[in-house]
């Protein structure tokens, strides 16, 4: 039951097939297992078990709230869930209940999803490695895979594996494990510059970021307001879709959001690419690539001409800005929304009462970690009266010239872009903390920054393992407000490809019946 899609799920539970407490129950028991690998901050074991005999009741009367009802999902730590703490992994908000939910939250809720918990992610999301968080590292559940784990006894015998596991990617690194554990069907994360994409890359699972304004940001603690938006983890491009569909629509508490995006987001197969214009980003071919990546890159272009799809090469000349462009705006904005949290309203406060002064600057020194002082000094640097025109204004011109290169692009008649969604598979935890969190963050986002700076729907969908038995993931990105279209050429990609499923120990040992012999013996399909 937990290998189906949540449209079989919701099926099975109107059928009778399996109650939504066992639903419930088989994934607390997998969060249990798999409590090692830190994707959770927060099990709200107790709320989800009520929520399970609440659905539970409703199916039993015939009727279901929705297409979620009775489902197991999970919720990034920078979401504010009502009556459940949320701490941003961060001492500033540990302990911080809100009187609210997010709007997407709510709307999960309203659907009759079943609450799991809070997932793990980088201090504030400040971060491409869910490494940098106060309750310590998230770890990818491939690290355990048997796929990992035979080809590492091929390679080195003499590792001790234990200390060998890789990162998941991040910052929503807890969503993403926590889908590809199988511990929920899909998990909310947020992107502002790849946070979604790039652990969903690492862990083997399609990570949706959506068009900017398509989803509702209100109650989701922000990091760079004109860049977040909330995303979608899951194990199939159809659920993504799915979820997208509930959480789509106009907000009056986020006046970004618009007023009547394209519904329902059902997602008829696409069973002609001929039509189709798939352009390659030549900048995108960075000497830094790994030649695996490359290789998958290529033979997805073939897999599209093959079928009769134009390819075609096509340049987006200011992407190379992004980066330095992104830390500018990025830091600008962290150092503005970060006032907030002054030990006065909420959050943590420190004892010295010497003076209000005294006061902010020790609970800030407390509570936050050293990344995020650091883009508070240096947003308030760009800010300053003499630098303002110099950077963030400069900035912001960069910005607009990044965005007309995809505009420019979709209107020589391209349809979507196909690229990478990272420069290699995911690495051991020892090898990335060899570099700090801006160095890791300038390389990882590479591929996936520019479209945020841009607004535009990207998603990176698994293509195959590499040599080493580990997910890779390739990124689809679309015109602003055509995430439907983008997700149709990506299901179309996932069904050509056959992504294996990860065979997890925690998974096979008792929950075979779980899977019901689907899929869990396929390999790897290149
Ligand atoms: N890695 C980028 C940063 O640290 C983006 C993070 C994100 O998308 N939340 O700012």
């Amino acid at each position: 039951m937990l290998g189906r899609t949540l449209r079989e799920v919701s099926a099975a539970l109107k059928q009778g097939q399996v109650t939504p407490t066992e639903l419930c129950q088989r994934c607390l028991s997998l969060i249990r297992k798999t409590k090692f690998l830190n994707a959770y901050i927060t099990v709200s074991e107790e709320v989800a078990l009520k929520q399970a005999e609440e659905s539970e009741k409703r199916y039993k009367k015939g009727h279901s709230l929705g297409d979620l009802d009775g489902i197991p999902v999970a919720v990034k730590d920078n979401f504010s869930t009502s009556g459940i703490e949320t701490t941003c992994a961060s001492n500033m908000l540990k302990g911080y209940v809100p009187p609210y939910n997010a709007t997407v939250v709510q709307k999960l809720l309203d659907q009759g999803a079943l609450l799991m918990g809070k997932t793990n992610l980088d201090e504030f999301a400040m971060g491409s490695g869910s490494t940098d968080g106060i309750f310590g590292p998230v770890k990818n559940p491939w690290s355990y895979s048997k796929q990992y784990r035979e080809k590492r006894k091929q390679n080195s015998h003499s590792e001790n594996e234990d200390s060998n596991w890789l990162i998941t990617g991040g910052s929503s690194g807890g969503s993403a494990a926590a889908v590809s554990a199988f511990t929920c069907f899909a998990a909310l994360g947020s992107d502002t510059g790849g946070s979604t994409r790039n652990p969903a890359a690492h862990c083997g699972v399609v990570g949706l970021k959506p068009s900017y304004g398509l989803v509702s940001r209100h109650g989701l603690i922000p990091l760079v307001n004109s860049m977040d938006v909330p995303g979608i983890l899951t194990r199939c491009v159809d659920d993504a879709a799915t979820v997208l569909g509930i959480l789509a629509g106009h907000d009056p508490k986020d006046s970004t959001t618009i007023q009547d995006p394209v519904k329902p987001f059902t997602l008829p197969s696409l069973t002609d690419v001929s039509k189709l214009c798939i352009g390659i980003p030549k900048e995108y071919l960075t000497p830094e690539l790994s030649s695996e990546v490359q290789s998958l890159w290529s033979k997805a272009a073939n897999l599209f001409e093959s079928e009769g799809a134009k390819v075609i090469e096509v340049s987006l000349p200011h992407t190379s800005y992004s980066i330095v462009c992104y830390h500018v705006l990025c830091t600008s904005e962290v150092a503005s929304n970060m006032a907030r949290f002054d030990g006065l309203e909420y959050g943590h406060r420190c004892d010295n009462d010497v003076s209000t002064e005294a006061m902010y600057a020790v609970t800030r020194r407390e509570g936050f970690n050293d990344v995020v002082r650091g883009r508070i000094l240096s947003g308030n640097f760009f800010l300053l009266r003499e630098n303002y025109e110099n950077y963030f204004v400069k900035a912001q011109k960069v910005r607009r010239l990044i965005a007309n290169d995809f505009v420019n692009v979709f209107n020589s008649g391209v349809d979507v872009l196909l690229t990478p969604t990272t420069l290699s598979e995911a690495v051991p935890y020892t090898e990335f903390i060899k570099e700090d969190n801006r160095t890791r963050s300038a390389q990882d986002d590479i591929f996936t920054q520019a479209v945020n700076m841009a607004g535009l729907p990207a998603v990176s969908v698994p293509m195959a393992l590499s040599s080493q038995g580990l997910p890779i993931g390739l990124q689809f990105i679309g015109r602003a407000f055509c995430d439907q279209q983008l997700l149709r050429v990506a299901k179309w990609f996932e069904k050509q490809v056959q992504f294996p499923v990860i065979q997890l120990q925690e998974l096979m040992d008792d929950c075979s019946s779980v899977f019901e012999n689907e899929k869990l013996a396929s390999v790897s399909l290149k």
